[in-house]
C-alpha cells in the first residue's frame, strides 16, 4: 500500500511536471541558460523575449509589430531595417572594404525551436569574424523560410543568420541565401534532430561550422536592424553573394515547421550597399 502511495505521488509530480514544461510560453524555454552579455544576440530572435507575443502573420504579424509594445517601435518607424531588397544595379565597390575572414571550426552546439524558428547555440566562444578590424563572436545561428533579403526583387528558398558580438556589444549577421539544389550534407546532423515543437535547448553533438559556408566568401554589407522584435538598428549586415544549396526534401522539411518565418523587405532609404568586389 506504501508502495502504491509512493507511485501514485510520483505519477502527480510528474504529470505536474509535464504540464509546466509543456505550458511554458516559447520565450521562457531558455531564459534559464542565458547571461547578460549574450542577451543583446538571443534577442535577434527572441528566445528571451517578454510579453507580447509576436508572429509572422495577422494581428501579431510584422506590419503591426511596431505597435505590440512600446520597445518593438523600431518596426514600425525605424529609418534602418532589414532585411531590404539588394538591387545589383546599387551596389557601390568599395576601395577599403576587405573580404571577411570567418574563424568557423568544429563545435559542440545545441539546439532548440523557439517558436519563431530553429536556433542553434554555439558553446564556446571559439568560433568569430573579423569585420574591419573588429572580431565579432558567434553566439548562434537560426534559419528563415523563405529568405529575407532578395536580390533583385527575388527570394531565395530560404536564409541562414549567423549571429555575432564584440566585446563592445555591438552585433553583426552574416546572412547566407539558400537555393533548391543538391542535398547539402554538412546540415544532415543539424536536420536530423530538427525540434518539431517548441523545445528547450537540447546538446547536438559537435558540428564543423566552416562547412556550412559558401566557399566564396565575398559579401554585401550595409547597415541594418534585427529582422525581428524590438528591431533593434545599428546591426552590421554581411550577406555573402554566393547561395548555398540544399535539397528540395531538405528544404520542405524546414518548411513543415515554418511554412513562413521571414519579414518582408523595408526600405533601404539612402543607406549604401557595399560590395568587396572591385
Ligand atoms: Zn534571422
Amino acid at each position: 500500500m506504501k508502495k502504491n502511495w509512493k507511485v501514485c505521488l510520483s505519477s502527480v509530480f510528474s504529470i505536474f511536471l509535464v504540464v509546466w514544461i509543456t505550458g511554458c510560453t516559447p520565450q521562457s524555454t531558455t531564459s534559464s541558460t542565458t547571461n547578460t552579455s549574450a542577451l543583446a544576440a538571443d534577442n535577434v530572435h527572441a528566445v528571451v523575449q517578454e510579453s507580447p507575443h509576436w508572429s509572422y502573420e495577422g494581428n501579431e504579424g510584422p506590419e503591426h509589430w511596431g505597435e505590440l509594445e512600446k520597445n518593438f517601435a523600431a518596426c514600425g518607424n525605424g529609418q534602418e531595417q532589414s532585411p531590404v531588397n539588394i538591387e545589383y544595379t546599387r551596389l557601390e565597390a568599395s576601395q577599403t572594404q576587405q573580404p571577411i575572414q570567418v574563424h568557423y571550426t568544429n563545435t559542440k552546439v545545441s539546439i532548440l525551436n523557439n517558436g519563431h524558428t530553429v536556433q542553434i547555440n554555439a558553446a564556446s566562444p571559439s568560433n568569430y569574424i573579423v569585420l574591419d578590424g573588429t572580431k565579432f563572436t558567434l553566439k548562434q545561428f537560426h534559419f528563415h523560410h523563405p529568405s529575407e533579403h532578395q536580390i533583385d526583387g527575388k527570394n531565395a528558398d530560404m536564409e541562414l543568420h549567423f549571429v555575432h558580438q564584440s566585446d563592445n556589444g555591438s552585433t553583426a549577421v552574416l546572412g547566407v541565401l539558400i537555393q533548391n539544389g543538391n542535398e547539402n550534407k554538412a546540415f544532415s546532423r543539424i536536420w536530423s534532430k530538427l525540434p518539431t515543437d517548441v523545445s528547450k535547448e537540447a546538446a547536438l553533438e559537435e558540428i564543423n561550422l566552416a562547412a556550412l559556408l559558401p566557399k566564396d566568401l565575398h559579401s554585401i554589407r550595409y547597415s541594418g536592424s534585427l529582422t525581428t522584435p524590438p528591431c533593434t538598428e545599428h546591426v552590421n549586415w554581411i550577406v555573402l553573394e554566393q547561395p548555398i544549396e540544399m535539397s528540395a526534401d531538405q528544404i520542405s522539411r524546414f518548411a513543415t515547421l515554418f511554412p513562413n518565418n521571414h519579414r518582408p523587405v523595408q526600405q533601404l532609404g539612402t543607406r549604401k550597399l557595399t560590395t568587396d568586389h572591385q
